[in-house]
């Protein structure tokens, strides 16, 4: 062997620091995944629980075994709680410190009692449990980025057998009482499998963090961030390339003398209407397949699977409901009226854009025949028409 056993402690124990400064600088950078700083802290007691165990492998004793047990115990629960707060998004502090309290209450008993071997058998059981824990949390939340989830997930489960084969020797042997640290095939080769696991758990935790962050900008960059609608670019994007047939219906509303209701009541009361309408939008129906807010107080609402007259008669509920609402500004209380335009795609399929263009078009005839209404493209109603030039 080439390198020695304190050599290869002292590397993992370099790596384990490392990585702990690097998780931290993460961190401080932007605070948003708190997991990275429960691993922080892990990190942490696990550092200091090298440490200890490596003191012990010179000069032994109850004392510094008993240390280290209870450090590299409160480490990987840590680790372990962290993997939890990742899924979940739950504080992870009552976990850990209620693992650690179970393990050092099951473990450090029998060490002080001088059944050092059985005391470590224990920890490397516990271990080996925790860190397949770890891997099997990383592994259901798989789907957020696979590449990294996936690769820590066999890490930790690989890191985690390492420690079952440390146990599987000190057993075989009978090493019950031992009074001096083991040393064997097994706690090499876990030494190397945990160097080797950890430098690539760091790295891919960082990985898993730029893909979240990469995830949360793009999905800022589609969401209308008032009414948390899709903006227009993600519509576009959604839709712009698609053929529109003649079962998908493409809705456009556009909210009622809106100016007055901000020139009335003020800027505020002006988004409450658009956030209360953003709701409407949403209710009661099964067919939509996309809400968006165009700009100012435009919508447009894309319904996939609908018979002839069906977005038509969605598009007159919506627009009732929300007439009916009243929307409660501080003192006062608002109502409002929209009006909308529906235009279906053509038996061959019709550009995206084509087909919102008619619906605008369909939304004008709606505003000039007086508001509060809903058009369809290129569909003429005798009574409409008659209505139209009654009231010019
Ligand atoms: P019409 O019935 O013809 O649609 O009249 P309108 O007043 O609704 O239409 P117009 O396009 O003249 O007015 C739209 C107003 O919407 C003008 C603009 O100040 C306001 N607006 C645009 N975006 C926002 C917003 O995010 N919040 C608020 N409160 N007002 C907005
Ligand atoms: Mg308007
Ligand atoms: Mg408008």
């Amino acid at each position: 062997m080439m390198l020695d056993y304190q050599s290869l402690l002292l590397a993992l124990g370099v790596s384990a620091a490392c990585l702990m400064v690097t998780l931290f600088g993460t961190w401080v950078s932007r605070r948003t995944d708190s997991f990275l700083l429960t691993l922080v802290v892990a990190l942490c007691f696990i550092v200091s629980g090298i440490i200890a165990y490596s003191s012990y492998t010179v000069a032994t004793g109850i004392l510094r075994v008993s240390i280290a047990y209870a450090f590299l115990m409160a480490g990987f629960c840590t680790t372990y709680a962290a993997s939890v707060q990742f899924r979940t998004g739950k504080k992870p502090w009552r976990l850990a410190t209620a693992l650690t309290v179970a393990a050092i209450l099951f473990g450090l008993p029998l060490l002080i009692a001088g059944f050092d071997g059985v005391g470590l058998i224990v920890m490397n059981i516990l271990t080996a449990l925790l860190l397949t824990g770890t891997g099997w949390q990383y592994w259901r939340t798989r789907a957020e980025a696979p590449g990294p989830l996936c690769g820590m997930a066999v890490l930790y489960v690989l890191s985690g057998l390492s420690f079952v084969l440390c146990a599987g020797v000190l057993i075989s042997d009978g090493n019950w009482v031992m009074g001096h640290a083991p040393d064997n095939w097994a706690e090499n080769l876990n030494i190397g499998v945990c160097i080797a696991g950890m430098t690539g758990i760091g790295s891919l935790s960082l990985a898993l963090h730029q893909w979240r962050m990469a995830a949360h900008h793009r999905r800022e960059a589609m969401t209308d961030m008032l009414t948390g609608l899709l903006n227009r670019r993600a519509l576009f994007e959604e839709h712009g390339t698609r053929r529109i047939g003649p079962s998908t219906a493409v809705v456009v509303f556009d909210i009622d003398r809106f100016k007055s209701i901000n020139d009335e009541h003020g800027h505020a009361a002006g988004d409450m209407v658009l956030k209360t309408f953003a709701e409407n939008l949403l209710q009661g129906t099964s067919h939509v397949k996309t809400a968006a807010r165009l700009g100012g107080e435009e919508f447009a609402l894309i319904l996939d699977n609908v018979l002839p007259g069906r977005a038509e008669r969605i598009a007159n509920d919506i627009a009732r409901r929300f007439a009916a609402r009243e929307i409660l500004v501080g003192e006062c209380v608002v109502m409002c009226t929209v009006s909308a335009g529906v235009s279906t795609g053509a038996a061959g399929g019709q550009s995206f854009e084509t087909v919102l263009g008619l619906a605008d078009g369909a939304l004008y005839e709606a505003k000039r025949a007086g508001r509060n209404r809903v058009e369809v493209a290129g569909y003429l109603r005798p009574v409409d028409l008659s209505d139209t030039r009654s009231s010019a």
